[in-house]
């Protein structure tokens, strides 16, 4: 059912869908996303994390990642993985599981150092990197991006001058809401396409917000996937399909489904967005998951008519 046919079914089946509690049938396919990293590369816990000792720690990004791969085979949808270099280049053959499920693999960079804590320069190196790396993994093109810790703000906007150059075609880093780490409060909410400061062109992909009453609630999944009652969520994500007629991009991490992770001392804040709801997390995602359509972002984009299609996607790649 395309989406103007679902709209005439009538506002009215759609609020009634709501007040059951049942997200509506909409037709639209929604964005699912992975970060793929592991419990210790995580911006929250960075203080407490030395940068070296990440290769001596337990690693569990494989384990978690494939009990993710197996979940969607049961669901039957395919996904796009925001692979980390870091992880990409130490567990090559995960990265190669991944695509030959028909997912696909994006770049969520080399290192995860937040962009704006690195220079043009810095960024550009280690982004090359992370793209080079899985091109040669996966033996495809990489289209998308996003960064750690959705680190594309106001004053690191020129990152995506430096993706476009890269070669990426869409970009998923801007969070449209008001955080101590990330987000451009005022910006653009839907997929667009948008100017960069030198006045190249790149798609952007948002975390999604619901629009509540002239406020923007964060439901685009992770922390506040695991911290918001599961039925605001839902509502959230119903309401950016059924009112506004466009599919909404949710995330997670690995790590969200493992609470036998090991514990890393930190800051109360930062244990909070961690720790909370690790537990109820994998049931949350499934709940999710039979809830709605999801597909890969690269599609999602096609399907808005953002990017091109089959014949234009292979001029992309032959580009
Ligand atoms: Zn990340």
């Amino acid at each position: 059912m395309d989406v103007l046919e679902s709209e005439k079914r009538g506002n009215a089946v759609g609020q009634r869908d709501l007040l059951r509690g049942q997200p509506p049938a909409t037709g639209i396919r929604n964005a699912l996303t992975v970060d793929v990293e592991d419990y210790f590369h995580v911006a929250a816990l960075a203080p407490n994390i030395d940068r070296d000792s990440w290769s001596s720690r337990e690693s569990r990004v494989v384990g978690n990642t494939q009990k993710l791969l197996s979940l969607f085979e049961e669901f039957d949808v395919r996904g796009t993985f925001f692979v980390l270099g870091w992880v990409a280049e130490r567990y090559p053959q995960l990265v190669r599981d991944i695509a030959a499920q028909g997912h696909e693999i994006a770049c969520h960079g080399f290192s995860h150092r937040l962009v704006y804590e690195q220079s043009p320069e810095e960024f550009y190196e280690e982004t090359l990197r992370a793209k080079k790396l899985l091109e040669d993994i996966t033996g495809s093109a990489i289209a998308g991006y996003r960064a750690a810790s959705y680190s594309i703000v106001r004053e690191s906007l020129w990152a995506l001058d430096i993706l476009v150059k890269l070669g990426f075609v869409y970009d998923s880093s801007i969070f449209p809401v008001r955080h101590d780490r990330y987000g451009i409060p005022n910006a653009e909410r839907a997929p667009h396409r948008m100017s960069t400061p030198e006045e190249r062109s790149i798609v952007e992909w948002p975390l999604s917000t619901a629009s509540i009453l002239g406020f923007r609630l964060p439901v685009a999944g992770g922390g506040y996937f695991r911290l918001l009652p599961y039925q605001l969520t839902r509502w959230g994500l119903a309401s950016i399909n059924r009112r506004e007629l466009r599919p909404f991009i949710f995330y997670l991490h690995p790590w969200e489904i493992d609470p036998g992770q090991p514990r890393v001392s930190a800051s109360r804040l930062s244990r909070l967005r961690h720790y909370t709801n690790l537990e109820k997390c994998e049931e949350r995602l499934r709940r999710l998951l039979g809830a709605f359509q999801f597909g890969t972002a690269s599609d999602g984009l096609v399907q808005l008519g953002l990017l091109p299609g089959n014949d234009g996607s292979a001029r992309l790649r032959a580009g």
